[in-house]
C-alpha cells in the first residue's frame, strides 16, 4: 500500500514536473509558435466577405511618377480632396505626413481643399524618442477635425507581421488615438468614451483595455473581399470615378511598396507585404463591422493546461493499453483543437502552452507506464520462474523419501524378514518419513513466518550447546566433502533467549550452505561472542563466496547466485529467506561478508541480555 502510494507521489510528481516544463518552454519560445498558430487559423477560418464601408485613395507608382514623386503630391492631392467631398464620403482620413512646409500656393490651394472636405482626420506620429507628436502644419491642422496616430503594434523581433494596433498612443502629455479609430468616430459623429476595459463610440463597444495600450487586433477582410481602391491618377483624369467614394470612410495615403516605409504582413499575406493606409482601413472595417479578436486571459490559459495535464494523469493511472492511449489520443484531439475553436468565437488563446503541456505530459505518464509495467512483469516473470523451480525441487526431493518408504513397505509385505532385516527396514522407515514430515514443516513454517503467524517460544540455551547439536547433524555432509569443521570460541558462556528449535533451524541452514558452497579439503569456523548485550554467532567458511550485488539477494525467496547453481549442489533459495525471518522475529540482525573465490562469513547478531546468562545458569 505504502508502496503504491510512493509511486504514485513520483509519478504525479513527473507530471507537475512535465507541466512546469511546458510552461517555462512556452514562455520562451511560445510567443512565435503562438503567432504562428494565430496566422494560421486565421487563414483557415475567415469571416464570410461584407460589404466594405472604406475606399482607398491609392497614391500608386503610377501617381508618384505622373506627379513628380513625393514632392509634387500636393497639388494633385488637393485636385483629388475637391472631387472626393464633391462625392459626399462619410469621412476623409489622410495618411500623408504633411510636416515641411512647400510652396505657399499649393500649400494654400492643398489647405482650402481641406476646408472644404466634411469629416477630415489627418495622420500624426511620434517622434521615435516618443517625445512629441510630428503634427501637420498648422494651416492644414486646422481644418481637421482629428488628428489620428498611424502607429500600427511594434512587431515583436520574431517577424515583422501586423496583427494589432494601439487604439492610444501618449507622450507625456499629449493622448492620440489611432487614425482608424477616429476616422470611426468622425464618420458617426459620436464621441469616445472610456473604461479600462473598453472603449464605446456612439454605442459600438470595443473592448481593448488601458492596461494594454488598448490594444486591438486588427481583423483583416478576408480573401474573398477586397476594400475598393482608386489610384489617384486615375481619379484625377478619370472624374466619373470619384462616385466609388461616395458614402465611404476615405483613406488616402501612399500605396506604392518602394517609397511608402509603413508597410508590415499581415497573417494572410504570404509575403506581400501590406501599406499602412491599407492597415488602418482593414483596423476601420474591423470597429465597423464589430469583428473584434479578444485574448483569453493567460489564467484561463493556465487552468486548461493544468486540466489536461490531470486529465492525461488520470487517464494512464486508471487505465492501461489500448484504452489508455485512446483516451490521450481524445486529450490530444482537445488540446490542439480549443484553441482553433476558440478562434472561430473570436478568441485568441494560446496554443503553444496547452499543447506542449498535453504533448509533454503525455509522453511522461506513458513512458512512466511502460516502465513500471515493465518492472513488474520482469519481477513477476522471475519470482515464476524460481517458484517453478523450486516446485520441481520440492517434488523431487519429496520423491526420494517417499519411494524409499514404499518400496521398504512393499519389502515388507510381500515377504517374510529375518528379524534383524524388519527392524532395519522399519527404522529406514521412519527415518524416511521423518525426513518428509521435516520437509514439509519447512515450507510450512516459511509460509507462516513470513505472514507472522509463527509464535515465539522463550527458552534459555547456550549457544554451545545450539552449535553442538548441528555440527553432529552436519557432520556427515561435512565428511564427504573432507571439509573439517572447527569450533573457535568459547560458545558455553553465551546464552540465548529465544525459540531454540527456530535458532537451530538457522544455525544448522547456515552450517549445511558453508558446507554445500565449499570445495573439498577446506574448513569451516564457528564461533559465538558475546559484546554488551549482544550474541554473535557466526559461520566461516572458504568456499565459493559473492559478489556485493550478489550478497543483497540473497535473503529473497527463490535467489541463488550463478555460482551456487553451477556447482552442482541442490537447493531452493529459500533456506537464508526463513533465517532471516528468525533473527527478525527474535529482534536481530544478520551480517555477511563475502568475496568470491575466497569465501563467506555470516553473523547473526542476537540481543543478549545479561538477565539470560542467569537464567541460563540456574
Ligand atoms: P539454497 O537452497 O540455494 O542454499 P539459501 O536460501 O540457503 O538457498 O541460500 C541462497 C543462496 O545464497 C544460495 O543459493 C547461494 O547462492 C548463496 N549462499 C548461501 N550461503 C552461501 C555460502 N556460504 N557461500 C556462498 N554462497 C552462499
Amino acid at each position: 500500500m505504502q508502496r503504491v502510494s510512493r509511486q504514485s507521489a513520483v509519478y504525479w510528481a513527473l507530471l507537475a514536473a512535465s507541466f512546469g516544463v511546458a510552461l517555462a518552454a512556452s514562455w520562451t519560445f511560445g510567443a512565435q509558435i503562438d503567432n504562428d498558430a494565430y496566422d494560421w487559423m486565421s487563414r483557415l477560418y475567415q469571416p464570410p466577405a461584407w460589404q466594405p464601408e472604406s475606399a482607398l485613395l491609392a497614391i500608386d507608382e503610377m501617381s508618384l511618377n505622373a506627379y513628380g514623386g513625393l514632392r509634387g503630391l500636393r497639388k494633385p492631392l488637393a485636385e483629388a480632396l475637391e472631387r472626393i467631398s464633391a462625392a459626399s464620403p462619410k469621412a476623409v482620413a489622410v495618411d500623408v505626413i504633411l510636416t515641411d512646409a512647400s510652396d505657399p500656393e499649393t500649400d494654400a490651394r492643398l489647405a482650402a481643399a481641406m476646408g472644404a472636405t466634411r469629416h477630415l482626420v489627418l495622420a500624426c506620429q511620434l517622434l521615435p524618442d516618443y517625445s512629441a507628436w510630428e503634427d501637420p502644419l498648422p494651416l492644414f491642422a486646422e481644418h481637421a477635425e482629428a488628428l489620428g496616430h498611424v502607429h500600427v503594434e511594434q512587431p515583436d523581433q520574431l517577424d515583422s507581421v501586423g496583427r494589432s494596433l494601439p487604439l492610444e498612443e501618449f507622450t507625456s502629455r499629449v493622448r492620440r488615438w489611432a487614425l482608424s479609430l477616429e476616422a470611426y468616430r468622425v464618420s458617426r459623429g459620436a464621441r469616445i468614451l472610456e473604461s479600462p476595459t473598453d472603449l464605446d463610440v456612439g454605442g459600438r463597444l470595443i473592448p481593448a483595455s488601458r492596461a494594454d495600450r488598448r490594444l486591438m487586433r486588427i481583423r483583416y477582410a478576408p480573401s474573398s473581399m477586397h476594400i475598393p481602391r482608386v489610384s489617384l491618377k486615375d481619379l484625377l483624369s478619370d472624374p466619373g470615378r470619384a462616385s466609388e467614394f461616395s458614402g465611404k470612410v476615405v483613406f488616402a495615403g501612399v500605396t506604392a511598396q518602394g517609397v511608402a516605409k509603413d508597410w508590415l504582413f499581415t497573417p494572410y499575406s504570404a509575403g506581400t507585404p501590406m501599406v499602412g493606409v491599407e492597415i488602418h482601413a482593414n483596423a476601420f472595417e474591423t470597429i465597423a463591422q464589430g469583428l473584434f479578436i479578444t485574448d483569453a486571459p493567460p489564467s484561463a490559459v493556465l487552468a486548461f493546461s493544468l486540466l489536461l495535464v490531470l486529465a492525461i494523469g488520470l487517464t494512464y493511472s486508471r487505465f492501461t493499453g489500448r484504452a489508455a492511449n485512446g483516451l490521450a489520443v481524445g486529450i490530444l484531439a482537445i488540446a490542439h483543437v480549443t484553441p482553433y475553436w476558440l478562434f472561430t468565437h473570436r478568441i485568441v488563446f494560446s496554443f503553444c502552452t496547452p499543447v506542449s503541456a498535453a504533448w509533454l505530459s503525455l509522453i511522461t505518464a506513458g513512458a512512466y507506464q511502460l516502465l513500471v509495467v515493465r518492472r513488474s512483469l520482469r519481477k513477476s516473470e522471475a519470482e515464476t520462474d524460481r517458484y517453478r523451480q523450486t516446485i520441481h525441487f520440492v517434488t523431487h526431493e519429496m520423491r526420494t523419501p517417499l519411494t524409499a518408504i514404499q518400496g521398504s513397505s512393499e519389502l515388507m509385505g510381500r515377504y517374510t524378514l529375518p528379524e534383524e532385516k524388519r527392524k532395519q527396514i522399519v527404522e529406514l522407515i521412519n527415518a524416511e518419513s521423518k525426513r518428509l514430515g521435516r520437509m514439509i514443516e519447512m515450507f510450512l513454517s516459511m509460509e507462516r513466518l513470513s505472514a507472522g503467524q509463527v509464535e515465539l517460544k522463550k527458552e534459555s540455551f547456550s549457544a554451545g550447546e545450539l552449535m553442538a547439536g548441528c555440527v553432529a547433524r552436519a557432520l556427515p555432509l561435512a565428511e564427504r566433502k573432507q571439509i573439517r569443521i572447527l569450533t573457535e570460541a568459547a560458545p558455553q558462556d553465551v546464552f540465548l533467549t529465544g525459540d531454540r528449535e527456530l535458532m537451530e533451524y538457522a544455525f544448522y541452514n547456515l552450517l549445511t550452505n558453508a558446507i554445500k558452497y565449499s570445495p573439498p579439503r577446506t574448513q569451516v569456523t564457528l564461533a559465538a561472542t558475546r559484546k554488551r548485550e549482544h550474541a554473535y554467532i557466526s559461520v566461516e567458511d572458504q568456499g565459493i563466496g559473492m559478489d556485493q550485488k550478489e550478497v543483497k539477494k540473497i535473503f529473497q525467496k527463490f535467489y541463488r547466485t550463478k555460482r551456487a547453481e553451477q556447482s552442482g549442489e541442490a537447493g531452493t533459495g529459500i533456506g537464508l529467506s526463513i533465517v532471516e525471518q528468525i533473527v527478525i522475529q527474535h529482534s536481530g540482525t544478520i551480517e555477511v561478508m563475502s568475496r568470491p573465490g575466497e569465501g563467506s562469513r555470516f553473523t547473526m547478531v542476537l540481543p543478549a541480555p545479561v538477565s539470560a546468562v542467569l537464567a541460563g545458569e540456574n
